[in-house]
């Protein structure tokens, strides 16, 4: 291995791919390793920072609950807080007292994420005095025989992958034995600066061998292979001598030991990861999507074995662990035995910083680390290093130039530049195809990239977008499921129904058959079931019988009920009155108009009784509306009208012997009238004034009150009367002016001139037609008269 690392290096500034002889897998980087910075310096004493802030929520698993309160005192080892979830259904860790001191506060902290999300945290005040409760696991020393009790006390002792991942260790552990043949112990240490693992190889290598010895134990696994990288030879060295050496502790009953086996390693970034360790040193190639156990292999971290055997022998929970604290900011790099939740800013502050670190601290080495937001946060029990490394210059980003490098360097043969591409495009399926999810981004692709593209952002932001969507897309699959389980039940359910009915169907041709199969039996059966029909028939009879008497009480009740219920209206009410005035006309008694008016409310005498008073109703409003035609007709026409009422009622009275000087002058002028020997066309005014008196008189005699249709007749006849005597004055003013004869419309014989000039008097010629005729008239006259006289004239000449 020497020999070959020797050759490389010779070649390498040639052909820096030569490298790539010393180890097996795929791509791979040679960065600076800056490890001595750290290492050269013996691991410090105990710090006791001013708080320990102890996280709630865990790497992996459920969020743990507090189990003291603010001002509690607690000693180191004490249980402080713990999921109430089941460990055999969930992923619980435990959390434990790091030192002795007081809970000062339960609040929310800046927990060491890129995010710089706050989560809810125990703030423990060291006192300093580190008082212990011994042996708080309550162990006897003696090595678990079988998994489930070893994954029982890692699980109380709260330990988890101390590498990195943060994966509970009990969880990782099979239940059944016979399932692991390689317990790979990780020392690859291969991130930069980092130097933790490393110098715990070479303190407590013996306690990492007991501790990988009692999991081998429990899972019946008969090899363990340690592999460290070359560039540790003393950690080498030490587990080396620790293996020849491995003592049995008194109280174990071990007798058996698995083979022990140290493997050097290439040095080469990421040779600590799972895939590329477990390739290099077994030839074993994990296949993406599956777990290491599945093939036999279990690989743990040297801390975690560390821890295991604590766990197992001392009943010691997991409060503390080695942390390297180092980087270009720092003049005094170290290893040191941290408690969990000591603030990173106190631990940088011990390794005498360059200057201020005014800049953001690193969790992890610098390919694979994560910057904090801020740097006051606590110590994890998967942080290995505190790096206080200033920020470089950024180098611009260069557009991608395809040259290939990061395929190359890939050491989980990916297409970095692919995954970059439907990255940036936001192609998120298309990153998931290029199997984004075996990225350990372990940054190799970024280190190599010319255009100094940050690859490894790209591929975490691709993540985090495409575990949401598998999110949804998980959510509705389940409900499209529901869907169809409910849509399969409804079918179910469907068909067993029809079939129950089927069946009793069948049920009931069965034993129909049954009765007509047997003569005997049919006849017995038919005569009862003749009985049963006479008596099910008197039954059906009676039931009818009592429905329609119940029907009809029903009814009448009803009826009466809508009589005495329902108010009656105006109309009815009317028709009521109407029924009874025709009920005492026509000599009926009370009882038979109340039984009738009772009765108002059965439909037939209702509708009757309404349609009669539509007929009274339509006649009144005729009867009004003639009575209102004629009154508008006779309205011009009172004064004559009224006039000829007191003519006839003056020739009335006259009749009774009455006499009266008024009735006396129209006897006078009727007299007159009578001796010009118009007997029968008398005097328009006269004859109106007999005609409405007549009519007068009849209606006298007929009645105190004259109707509106006598009314209306008195009117017309009045406004006729009064229209001829208004044309035969203007034909006696026509006369008057031609001097011709009027005549009357009854062809009258000619009145003499001074009833006429008389006449003419009462109506004056006052038209403008009239006029001009005249006018006309004498002109002629006068041109007849001349011509006349021209005409005599010239008889005379020619005489
Ligand atoms: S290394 Fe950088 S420039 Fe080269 S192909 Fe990959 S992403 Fe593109
Ligand atoms: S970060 Fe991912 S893609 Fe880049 S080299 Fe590492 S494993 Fe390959």
């Amino acid at each position: 291995m020497r020999l070959l690392q020797a050759f490389a290096s010779t070649l390498a500034p040639i052909y820096p791919l030569a490298k790539r002889l010393l180890y097996k897998f795929h791509g791979g980087v040679f960065p600076q390793y800056n490890k001595s910075l750290s290492a050269r310096n013996p691991i410090r004493a105990l710090y006791y920072p001013t708080e320990l802030i102890l996280p709630l929520p865990q790497t992996v698993g459920e969020m743990a609950k507090s189990l003291v309160k603010v001002g509690d005192h607690v000693l180191k080892n004490q249980l402080i807080a713990q999921s109430q979830a089941d460990a055999n259904q969930k992923l619980v860790v435990p959390i434990h007292a790091p030192t002795s001191g007081e809970i000062i506060a339960i609040e929310a902290r800046a927990l060491p994420h890129a995010s710089g999300l706050q989560e809810l945290c125990i703030i423990l005040k060291p006192d300093g005095k580190n008082k212990a409760i011994e042996n708080v696991l309550q162990t006897t020393g003696t090595w678990p025989e079988d998994a489930q009790p070893l994954k029982d006390l890692i699980a109380q002792s709260g330990i988890i992958g101390m590498g990195g991942a943060g994966f509970p260790t009990y969880a990782k552990l099979p239940s059944k034995q016979g399932k692991v043949k390689h317990l790979i112990i990780n020392g690859a240490e291969c991130e930069p600066f980092i130097s933790c693992d490393d110098l715990l190889m070479q303190t407590d290598a013996e306690q990492i061998w007991l501790g990988a010895q009692i999991v081998a134990h429990a899972l019946n696994c008969q090899e363990i292979l340690c592999g460290i990288e070359t560039n540790k030879p003393q950690a080498i060295e030490k587990m080396q001598s620790a293996a020849k050496n491995l003592q049995m502790p008194s109280n174990a009953s071990v007798i058996h030991l698995a083979a022990m086996k140290i493997q050097e390693v290439a040095t080469v970034y990421p040779m600590g990861g799972q895939k590329q360790l477990v390739y290099e040193m077994t030839g074993v190639e994990l296949q993406s999507g599956h777990h290491a156990i599945d093939q036999g292999i279990l690989m743990m971290n040297v801390a975690t074995l560390k821890a295991i055997y604590r766990a197992v022998t001392l009943g010691e929970p997991l409060t503390s662990r080695l942390v390297t604290v180092s980087g270009e900011g720092v003049t005094e790099g170290f290893n040191i035995e941290a408690f969990i939740g000591t603030p990173f800013n106190e631990l940088a502050e011990l390794a005498k910083p360059k200057g201020d670190i005014d800049y953001p601290l690193i969790m992890g080495g610098p390919m694979m680390g994560v910057q904090m937001p801020q740097n006051h946060v606590p110590i994890l029990k998967t942080t290995n290093c505190v790096l206080a490394n200033p920020p470089e210059p950024r180098q611009m980003q260069m557009p991608c130039i395809r040259c290939g490098e990061c395929m190359d360097a890939c050491p989980v043969n990916l297409l970095p530049q692919q995954m970059y591409w439907h990255a940036q495009g936001h192609e998120y399926e298309k990153v998931e195809k290029l199997n984004i999810k075996d990225c350990i981004e372990c940054g190799c692709c970024s280190y190599v990239c010319p255009s100094h593209i940050p690859l490894v952002q790209y591929y975490r932001h691709a993540k985090s977008e495409i575990k949401v969507l598998n999110a949804e897309k998980q959510a509705t699959e389940l409900a499209k499921q529901r869907h169809e389980f409910k849509l399969a039940r409804i079918e179910r359910e469907k068909a067993e129904r029809e079939a129950r009915l089927k069946a009793k169907k069948e049920a009931v041709k069965k034993q129909a058959a049954q009765n007509t199969n047997t003569p005997q039996e049919s006849e017995k059966s038919a005569t009862s079931g003749a009985s049963k029909s006479v008596a099910s028939a008197a039954a059906a009879r009676a039931a009818a019988a009592k429905a329609a008497a119940r029907k009809k009480a029903n009814s009448d009740t009803s009826s009466e009920q809508t009589q005495t219920d329902k108010p009656l209206s105006a109309r009815e009410k009317a028709i009521l009155a109407a029924q009874k005035a025709a009920a005492n006309k026509q000599g009926q008694s009370d009882k038979d108009f109340k039984t009738k008016g009772q009765s108002l409310g059965s439909k037939s005498d209702r509708q009757a009784a309404t349609e009669a008073a539509k007929k009274r109703a339509a006649m009144a409003a005729a009867k009004a509306k003639a009575t209102s035609a004629a009154k508008q007709k006779a309205q011009p026409e009172n004064s004559a009208r009224e006039k000829a009422i007191a003519a006839a009622r003056k020739k009335a009275a006259q009749s009774s012997k009455t006499e009266d000087p008024a009735v006396k002058s129209s006897s006078d002028l009727e007299e007159n009238n009578n001796k010009k020997g118009n007997d029968e066309n008398k005097s328009p005014t006269l004859n109106a004034s007999q005609q409405t008196a007549e009519l007068t008189t009849d209606l006298s005699a007929n009645g105190s009150e004259t109707s509106p249709a006598l009314e209306k007749e008195l009117a017309r006849k009045a406004a006729m009367q009064k229209a001829r005597e208004a044309a035969l004055a203007r034909k006696k003013t026509h006369q008057k002016q031609n001097n011709t004869p009027v005549k009357t419309d009854q062809d009258s014989p000619p009145t003499k001139t001074s009833e006429s000039s008389e006449t003419a008097e009462a109506i004056p010629l006052d038209s403008p037609l009239d006029k001009k005729a005249a006018a006309k008239k004498a002109a002629m006259q006068a041109a007849k008269r001349a011509a006349a006289k021209r005409a005599a004239a010239k008889k005379e000449n020619n005489e």
